[in-house]
């Protein structure tokens, strides 16, 4: 991988106990089924890989937030079945790898066997990055191997702790992740075109301030517009706004002025008021009411966008256009999708649980070039360049 970071390729893995982090953190429908499994399925050409040279594999993930605490709710047991289903494959369940029986369990483990450890963060050592915690799962196996990019930004036990204690690679969904998203930073083909969206500024700015150094294009939607709305002088009325951020997304503009870089903001609003459950119109953004939402781009905007979009030969996309998840205010977002999808001639990056969940199902998934697992750790790669759990890994 560009990161000069070893990968299964580079070790040899025959017969070897492997403890492989993924990020299984799926959307559970009723609490048992399987929403989306394209994070699951993003990780089998690993899992065939590892299977192909007769590993014994214990997987590692976490689901949701049980901030240390044992949940039913967030059991990966639904997972383990789905994996079954998958795989084709007898996917042992091992709730209990840390204290009691669970590491004999998992030393006795039939060769070859595949297992899913129960949800690491049901540990609060987990995110502690207790190396104590950590030594214990590594002593489950003889390799560690990430597969787990929308987990590689967090300093945990089961990411960068255990990297301490086993011969530590990076998985083909991890390598491939790295190399497309430092493919499209560092030798982006021209127009290269970054679109930010979903709900907070104080998550993005960080992100859009680097790519005001790399995008010839920078759109941004969503609740984070509003923030820079506001800093243009456009009183928002009850939009969401990140007050604290309006200096910095001020300085932004200056900044995109004196770079090449062209930024691009809502000319149109959605309006509407999810407390009132009201939906009232277009307007342009110096005619927002002072009781009313800005929930969506509008059809100009739609317009605008999707003109720069149809040119691009290089896309990033990370955060959706609206509050989606009402289909009254998912247009935008629905739009800039297909726009994205109708561009075959560009490499297309879409990253970031919501957006994802916004564009999942459509006929048009295949159109994009890839679909990233990580949301925040994405954001994070294009602001440093790097994560913690890939710097935790072994050097070529
Ligand atoms: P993020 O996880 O930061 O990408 O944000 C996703 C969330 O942003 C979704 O839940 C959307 O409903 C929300 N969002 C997008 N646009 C807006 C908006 N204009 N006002 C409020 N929330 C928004």
């Amino acid at each position: 991988m560009s990161m000069k970071k070893k990968t299964i390729r580079d070790i040899k893995l025959k017969g070897k106990r492997v403890l492989l982090k993924v990020d299984y953190n799926v959307s559970l429908l009723d609490g048992f089924r399987i929403g989306d499994d394209t994070r699951i399925k993003q990780t089998l050409p690993t899992i065939e890989y590892l299977l192909s040279k007769d590993c014994t594999l214990f997987f590692v993930s976490h689901l949701g937030r049980p901030k240390g605490k044992k949940q039913s709710k967030y059991s990966l047991k639904p997972v383990a079945k789905h994996l079954q289903k998958i795989l084709g494959r007898k996917v042992n369940f091992i709730e209990d790898y840390i204290d009691g029986k669970g590491i004999e369990i998992a030393r006795k483990a039939k060769k070859q066997s595949i297992n899913l450890l129960e949800n690491i963060r049901f540990y609060p050592e987990e995110e502690a990055n207790d190396l104590k915690f950590a030594k214990k799962l590594a002593n489950l196996a003889e390799v560690f191997v990430n597969d787990a990019f929308g987990a590689a930004h967090r300093v945990h036990a089961s990411s960068v702790g255990v990297a301490s204690y086993l011969p530590s690679v990076a998985g083909f969904l991890l390598e491939k992740e790295v190399d497309v998203i430092n493919k499209a930073l560092t030798k982006p083909k021209h127009p290269f075109v970054a679109i930010v969206g979903g709900a907070k500024a104080e998550d993005k700015i960080t992100c859009i301030d680097r790519l005001l150094e790399k995008a010839d294009v920078l759109i941004v939607g969503g609740g984070v517009a509003n923030t820079f709305l506001k800093a243009w002088g456009y009183e928002v009325g009850e939009s969401l706004v990140s007050h604290e951020m309006v200096k910095l997304a001020k300085e932004l503009f200056l900044k995109a002025s004196r770079s090449k870089t062209q930024m691009l903001l809502p000319t149109d609003v959605v309006l509407g008021n999810l407390k009132r459950n009201v939906h009232n119109g277009v307007v342009t953004p110096d005619r927002i009411p002072k009781d009313m939402q800005a929930l969506d781009i509008g059809p100009r905007t739609q317009a605008e966008f999707g003109a720069v979009i149809a040119k691009a030969k290089t896309i990033i996309w990370n955060g959706p256009m609206g509050v989606y998840e009402n289909p009254k205010f998912s247009i935008g977002t629905e739009f800039v999708y297909h726009a994205i999808a109708e561009n075959r001639s560009s490499l297309s990056i879409v990253g970031g649980g919501d957006t994802l969940a916004a564009i999942n199902k459509k006929e048009y998934l295949k159109a994009i070039d890839h679909i990233s697992t990580g949301g925040g750790a994405m954001l994070e790669f294009i602001e440093k360049g790097t994560l913690p759990a890939i710097d935790a890994l072994q050097n070529k």
